[in-house]
């Protein structure tokens, strides 16, 4: 088994999960998750806009197995967003349908996106609706088509690592959307596994969209992806208000202040909450590189 799926299958554990929540962050998840209060994460959010950065938050939850539980990570959200607005810092909401019961129930996930919608549009907030892994991804899509009938200020996610993301892209051309490679374990009937091919179909999707949809994230941490797209942009005439540069919380800290300070739109993906584990793994299981964030909190201690 390869170290990335180790991780990914740890991302998985729900036992692990619990008895990690009552420890607060731990094994070096500090440096990339924002807190374990919306408290704790404004204040780096305030941090990050005085660089004149925005930011998209993120309540982290996962294992939701039952309507009390989505119904409470629904009213977070919901708490998130009147906080968000009463504090005036620039960000809005990303957020997972599995969060909100879409395993559970289709229509009750649907009504709990349409409470979070409604409190979003009284502030003129914009949600992103995150992408899961494949199961969920058409239910997911239902989910945007349905919500921005009555709140257009929606959007979501496109995997470049899906044979039918160019597809997708078409269909959903009308939208923002952020563009990433794809964060879970796919097979090869669905998905790329090899890095170029991803690649390559990455760079085609932020082309599609950077010429013929709405507004386009650019989500990445490769900086040869982002000196591409610099290039595209430039060559093609696309203003600097049609797109954005996004990063994780305390990836790459100075190429996304640089990328601010040279003029480029950017937004850092701050999650927050003490649900931080599946998350953590993932980013484990994406740079195995990341396991210096562990190594460095043990050995500091
Ligand atoms: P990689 O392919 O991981 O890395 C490419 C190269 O970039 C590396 O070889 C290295 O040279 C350089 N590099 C990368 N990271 C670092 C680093 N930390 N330090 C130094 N160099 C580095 N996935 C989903 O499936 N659904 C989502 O909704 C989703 N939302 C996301 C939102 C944001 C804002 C971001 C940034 C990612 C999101 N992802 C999501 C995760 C995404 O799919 C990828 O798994 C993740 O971003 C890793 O791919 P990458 O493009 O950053 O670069």
């Amino acid at each position: 088994m390869k170290l990335k799926d180790v991780f990914i299958s740890l991302s998985e554990n729900q036992f692990l999960n619990q008895a990690a929540q009552k420890y607060g962050l731990k094994m070096g998840a500090s440096s990339v998750v924002a807190g374990t209060t919306i408290e704790e994460a404004i204040e780096g959010i305030r941090e990050l806009n005085r660089r004149g950065i925005s930011c998209t938050v993120d309540c982290l939850g996962e294992f939701v197995s039952d309507k009390a539980e989505a119904t409470k990570a629904k009213d977070q959200i919901i708490h998130v967003i009147e906080a968000i607005h009463d504090t005036e810092v620039d960000a809005h909401i990303s957020l997972k349908p599995s969060q909100l019961g879409l395993d559970i129930d289709y229509a009750f996930c649907l009504e709990n996106l349409k409470e979070i919608a409604e409190t979003a549009s009284r502030y003129e907030m914009f949600i992103n609706i995150d992408m899961e892994n494949y199961e969920r991804l058409e239910p997911s899509f239902r989910l945007l088509e349905e919500l921005t009938q009555n709140y257009p200020n929606i959007g979501t996610v496109i995997q470049a690592y899906f044979y039918r993301a160019q597809s997708d892209i078409e269909r959903l051309k009308d939208y923002r959307l952020r563009i990433v490679k794809g964060a879970y374990k796919e097979t090869n009937d669905v998905a790329y596994q090899d890095k170029m091919d991803i690649d390559d179909n990455f760079l085609r999707l932020i082309e599609y969209h950077l010429q013929n949809g709405k507004f386009t994230s650019i989500a990445t941490h490769d900086h040869q992806i982002i000196e591409h797209v610099k290039r595209f942009v430039e060559a093609n005439h696309i203003p600097k208000d049609k797109f954005e540069f996004q990063m994780l919380y305390g990836f790459r800290t100075e190429l996304q202040y640089q990328l601010a300070k040279e003029g480029y739109q950017f937004c850092t993906y701050v999650p927050f909450g003490t649900d931080w584990y599946g998350y953590f793994m993932r980013r484990l299981a994406e740079r195995p590189q990341n396991i210096s964030l562990v190594t460095k909190q043990v050995f500091n201690k």
